[in-house]
């Protein structure tokens, strides 16, 4: 049965592929203009659907485009394509360039050796089945340095296109050699009408992969936006209660301690009403880097809502997060901010701090907690540290 697949009929399919996709990729890397390389995917595609129309049309159309021009059209576009998916993938390898216009410059080289010097068919097919097992196995070595958490399915099945693809070009290059001379590409064999569907393989994968990672780069970077205060870019409400409870229930299951710290700021309507409401956002800002700034990495910072903020402390005793909350506290006091009049504005803010277990075992519990400590911590005059439970 395969022995009845003809190469031209291949060829036609694999050029309406490469152009199908060559187009769809362009139309998609117009649309998203902020993902790179693969403009440069799409002209590779493009270049090989061209290489492709005029390798189908042997015999029809003079040698020089179609052995000459088509295969060095193959060629480049190989390269092409490889570049700008390691480019999509922000995949860097030194030097990959300067080997990939050497390697194109050789194989031309030989190409017009073996056409017009000493031509020969199986030369040719030997020398364009090894150049696509050497950029496949390029390819293959760059993607093994690939930095950025991709999907591993699709990265580990990526390799696998490739390394398959190798795999068929270096058989049929073994084969070629063994085999009595040809006298026309058309009648090179199964081997070669594999190759060429093989390369539809890859020309659909490598699109299929690049249209799955860019929509999980923007799902991934969606999550992170509606869990983020645009304003203080610290986490917003809907994190603080996705990360609490989870937070709350790993400190009980395991019998370690976990203590939240709400804070907010004193008197801070009086800021916006003598600087104004921009002044007051940029207040906010300072503020929220303070916390941040001054907490441990595996500490959680939400913006609650206002000027009020809550503060996770993981493995942490009421104790020792009212010490937290206290160095807090002369961190804010202590930080000048140039007012738009020219003087130097301290603010200060109030703490209350609560520990699950001892305070209360949900989130809404805890938050209670310490959210009427802070509102104690007001009520003895502002800039102060109250823990939950403690004697008004
Ligand atoms: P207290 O010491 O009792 O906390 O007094 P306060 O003035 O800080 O508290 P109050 O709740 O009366 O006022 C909070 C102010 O915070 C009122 C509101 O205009 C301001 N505010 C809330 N969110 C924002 C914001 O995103 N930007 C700015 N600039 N102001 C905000
Ligand atoms: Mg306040
Ligand atoms: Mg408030």
């Amino acid at each position: 049965m395969l022995d009845d697949l003809d190469i031209r009929t291949a060829l036609f399919v694999s050029l309406l592929v490469s152009f199908f996709f060559g187009i769809a990729l362009t139309f998609y890397a117009y649309k998203h203009k902020r993902f790179c390389g693969i403009y440069t995917v799409a002209v590779g595609f493009i270049l090989l659907g061209t290489g492709y129309i005029l390798l189908a049309l042997r015999n029809y159309i003079d040698d020089f485009l179609s052995i000459l021009v088509a295969n060095s059209m193959i060629y480049i576009s190989i390269a092409v394509v490889l570049k700008g998916l390691l480019r999509f993938l922000d995949i860097n390898v030194r030097g990959i360039n300067q080997i990939a216009v050497v390697l194109i410059l050789i194989f031309i080289g030989m190409l017009y050796f073996h056409t017009y010097v000493h031509p020969s068919v199986n030369a040719r097919i030997i020398e364009g089945s090894a150049f696509c097992a050497l950029f496949s196995l390029i390819a293959v070595y760059a993607f093994f340095r690939v930095r950025k958490a991709y999907d591993r399915l699709l990265m580990t099945f990526l390799i696998g296109v490739f390394s398959a693809f190798a795999l068929l070009h270096g058989i049929r290059a073994v084969w070629t050699v063994t085999e009595a001379p040809l006298f026309d590409f058309m009648n090179a064999g199964t081997l070669s009408t594999m190759t060429v569907i093989a390369s539809q393989i890859i020309a659909s994968y490598t699109s299929l992969l690049i249209i799955w990672i860019a929509s999980d780069t923007l799902e991934n970077e969606l999550a992170t936006m509606v869990r983020t205060d645009p304003l203080t870019s610290t986490h917003n409400r809907r994190a603080l209660e996705e990360y609490f409870n989870m937070e709350i229930a790993r400190a009980i299951r395991k019998g370690r301690h976990f203590s939240v710290v709400v804070c907010d700021i004193d008197r801070f309507k009086s800021v916006n009403d003598k600087f104004g409401h921009q002044f007051g956002d940029e207040v906010l800002v300072q503020f929220a880097t303070l916390l941040k700034q001054n907490v441990r990495q595996m500490d959680f910072v939400a913006r609650y809502g206002g000027e009020e903020f809550v503060i996770l402390l993981p493995e942490t005793t009421r104790q020792q997060a009212a010490h937290i909350a206290d160095k807090l506290r002369r961190r804010v006091m202590e930080h000048g901010m140039m007012a738009p009049d020219g003087t130097s504005l301290h603010i200060t803010a109030s703490f209350g701090v609560a520990e699950s277990g001892l305070d209360g075992t949900d989130s809404d519990a805890l938050l209670g907690a310490a959210d009427t400590a802070m509102y104690e911590a007001k009520r003895q005059g502002r800039n102060r540290v109250v823990l939950a439970g403690a004697e008004p």
